[in-house]
């Protein structure tokens, strides 16, 4: 059994034909995935604790199978990442957001997951700009979510490359902070706008000890002076919290669940506001 994030558990046998099946069946998909429209991006509100409002997004990629099975991500990511399609998948991504964000001026910001393997693909930066000006789309109206817990080696190529895209306004955010090893050399090594708690660290906060864990990160953080978004906000008792702790910005189901990008259009993907 393989960790492959937070609450998942992906059993991987290469022995069991049911498994190795399925990796393969999924790489055969991703392949033609885009020209067989199997991928779509949902969007989740991300709300200014200040302001009470969704002042944001998180894209999140979907993949259906042929036969129109969903495969969460957790699952086909891994697939894509071993398989170089995530680079093709990752500029759809990208391409599609700034096409959607054109269409809405609700939202300001959506943020994009980047997997290493894009930003060590030479040129990613240079994509990231040639898009912004194809839609005429601000370069500070994304933001690049880096996972901590992935294998990433931050050397020169990923420095330039996350100055690149923050010299074209565009913002660096971490993701999942406080899953891995990494974080805190990764804080000293570059310049994050935004750290993102992992939901984790919320749900633990029922316990005296949990409470103390996430408030110390938070101090650290604050120490560090990025912004803090935490993840996973699923009651009004958690956004509370958030609000007593000063936290930046919020997301998780209580706020709103991933939607279709037709709904930015219309402002429902802001389901209500604080
Ligand atoms: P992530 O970037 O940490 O995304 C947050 C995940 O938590 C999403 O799962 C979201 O649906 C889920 N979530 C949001 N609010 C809550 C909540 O209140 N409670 C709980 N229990 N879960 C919540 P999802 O969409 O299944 O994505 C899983 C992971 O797959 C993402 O984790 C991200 O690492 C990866 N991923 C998704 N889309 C992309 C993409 O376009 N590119 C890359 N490279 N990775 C992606
Ligand atoms: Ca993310
Ligand atoms: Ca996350
Ligand atoms: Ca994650």
């Amino acid at each position: 059994a393989k960790a492959t994030g937070r609450n998942t558990v992906v059993v991987f046998d290469p022995d069991d034909p049911q498994s190795s099946d399925d990796s393969e069946d999924i790489a055969a998909t991703l392949k033609i995935a885009l020209e067989h429209g199997l991928v779509h991006l949902v969007y989740q509100p991300i709300r200014n604790v200040q302001t009470g409002k969704t002042d944001g997004v998180e894209a999140l990629m979907r993949l259906r199978m042929l036969d129109g099975t969903a495969v969460p991500p957790d699952r086909f990511i891994p697939v894509a990442e071993r398989t170089g399609s995530i680079v093709k998948l990752g500029r759809w991504a990208i391409r599609t957001v700034c096409r959607d964000l054109l269409a809405t001026d609700l939202v300001q910001v959506a943020s994009v997951n980047v997997s290493p393997i894009e930003l060590k693909t030479p040129g990613f930066a240079s994509y990231v700009a040639a898009t912004l000006a194809e839609f005429d789309v601000a370069g500070a109206r994304l933001a690049f979510e880096i996972t901590e817990g992935v294998e990433l080696e931050i050397d020169q190529d990923v420095v330039r490359c996350i100055s690149d895209l923050r010299a074209l306004g565009a913002q660096v955010w971490l993701d999942d902070f406080g899953t891995g090893f990494a974080g805190l050399s990764w804080l000293r090594l570059i310049d994050f706008d935004t750290v993102k708690i992992d939901r984790s660290f919320l749900h633990d906060s029922n316990t005296e000890r949990g409470k103390r864990m996430l408030l110390d990160i938070i101090s650290l953080l604050r120490n560090r002076g990025v912004k803090i978004l935490v993840e996973g906000v699923e009651t009004i008792e958690h956004q509370l919290l958030m609000q007593q702790y000063g936290i930046n910005q919020i997301q998780g189901y209580y706020i709103g669940r991933p939607a279709p990008a037709a709904r930015l259009e219309t402002g429902n993907v802001l389901p209500f506001s604080m």
